[in-house]
């Protein structure tokens, strides 16, 4: 099957053309980063605005590159949720269009599973499997038994890795998103600085980061009130370690516990350096076989959900019309 993906859940407005779930013919992604930029975050309103202006020449363009038409396509995948309603609601009025004036059978998409589809594209995903997925809103540990099927075994309680990474390099003075500059300004800098670990109780595979985000604060405002100065790399450093020896160790415990081999890197927060090096180390230890997605399919594109939209489709796991965005969408 040859499907188009479109994915507009937060800032990168993206669409795509996949073949067979496995083949890139084709991957455009607008970002509004810059738009964003000197507001410090993501303003939704804007972003929805931005959307509607980008959205029709994307899903030409990546229709153009593929050098298909509609004619050709199999399915249209859309992100869902979960994600801005504003958003989510463009994608999904612009492939309900697509498919109510083609006929061309309709897939709603978890963006999750998106994250996780992403590795298919550089090698086939092999069942039984965990997952570990850090983006900007999410931080989970997911088991994949077979196609489409997911089971939660770990989540975040409070921040997100990425809402962390974005956070602590605000508090740092490091312009938004905060993840590659944090990643880029540890590289400079050594972990001297003791910060915490959250591993919580000894059997959970959740997270928590926000206290370690509480303790970053409290330690530049204490040096402030002494009049002294933490080294902003070292503190980026130490910070990242602290996030990245968590998130390692806990899922090579998911692994284990499943008694599984092959462990996923999904989401945003999986294009960190420290990140990848320190669970390819780890994963090299364990006997583990790490897939780790190339770096422009870890954030946020529409290939990864033409290609987990193309295993529902070839599932039966088709959508109505009433398809709607569901900001607040379960994976499980
Ligand atoms: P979600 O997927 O949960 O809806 P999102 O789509 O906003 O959230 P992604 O696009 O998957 O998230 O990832 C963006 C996040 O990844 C941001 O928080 C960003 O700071 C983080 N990020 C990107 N590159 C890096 C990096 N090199 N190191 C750490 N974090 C990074
Ligand atoms: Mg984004
Ligand atoms: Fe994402």
């Amino acid at each position: 099957p040859l499907v188009l993906g479109i994915e507009t859940s937060c800032d990168e407005t993206s669409a795509a053309v996949v073949e067979k779930g496995e083949r890139l013919l084709s991957n455009v992604i607008s970002s509004q980063m810059k738009v964003h930029r000197r507001f410090g975050g993501v303003v939704p309103e804007v972003a929805s605005r931005r959307h509607v202006e980008r959205i029709t020449d994307i899903i030409q363009q990546a229709l153009d590159e593929a050098k298909v038409t509609l004619a050709d396509l199999s399915a249209v995948a859309v992100t869902q949720g979960p994600g801005l309603v504003g958003a989510l609601l463009i994608g999904v009025s612009a492939a309900k269009a697509l498919s109510f004036s083609t006929g061309l059978p309709l897939v709603g998409v978890h963006h999750i599973a998106g994250h996780i589809y992403a590795s298919h594209l550089v090698e086939p995903l092999q069942f039984p499997l965990v997952a570990l997925v850090v983006s900007g809103g999410h931080t989970e540990l997911i088991y994949m038994s077979e196609h489409n099927r997911f089971e939660r075994l770990g989540r975040t309680r409070d921040d997100a890795a990425g809402e962390a990474f974005d956070k602590v390099a605000r508090v740092l003075g490091l312009p938004y998103p905060g993840g590659p500059e944090i990643d880029r300004l540890a590289r400079t800098g050594t972990p001297a600085i003791d910060l915490p670990r959250a591993w919580l109780e000894p059997d959970s595979l959740d997270f928590s980061f926000s206290g370690l985000k509480s303790a970053v604060i409290n330690r530049l405002h204490n040096a402030k009130q002494r009049g002294e100065e933490i080294p902003a790399a070292d503190l980026a450093a130490s910070f990242q370690e602290s996030v990245v020896e968590v998130l390692t160790e806990k899922a090579i415990r998911a692994v284990q516990g499943k008694e599984v081999d092959r462990l996923v890197l999904a989401g945003g927060v999986s294009a960190n350096s420290a990140l990848r090096k320190q669970l390819k180390a780890r994963c090299m230890e364990e006997g583990i076989h790490l897939s780790v997605p190339p770096l422009e399919l870890c954030t946020d594109n529409a290939g990864m959900i033409a290609t987990a939209g193309t295993f529902q489709y070839l599932d039966g796991q088709l959508a109505g019309m009433d398809l709607n965005a569901e900001p607040n969408l379960k994976l499980t």
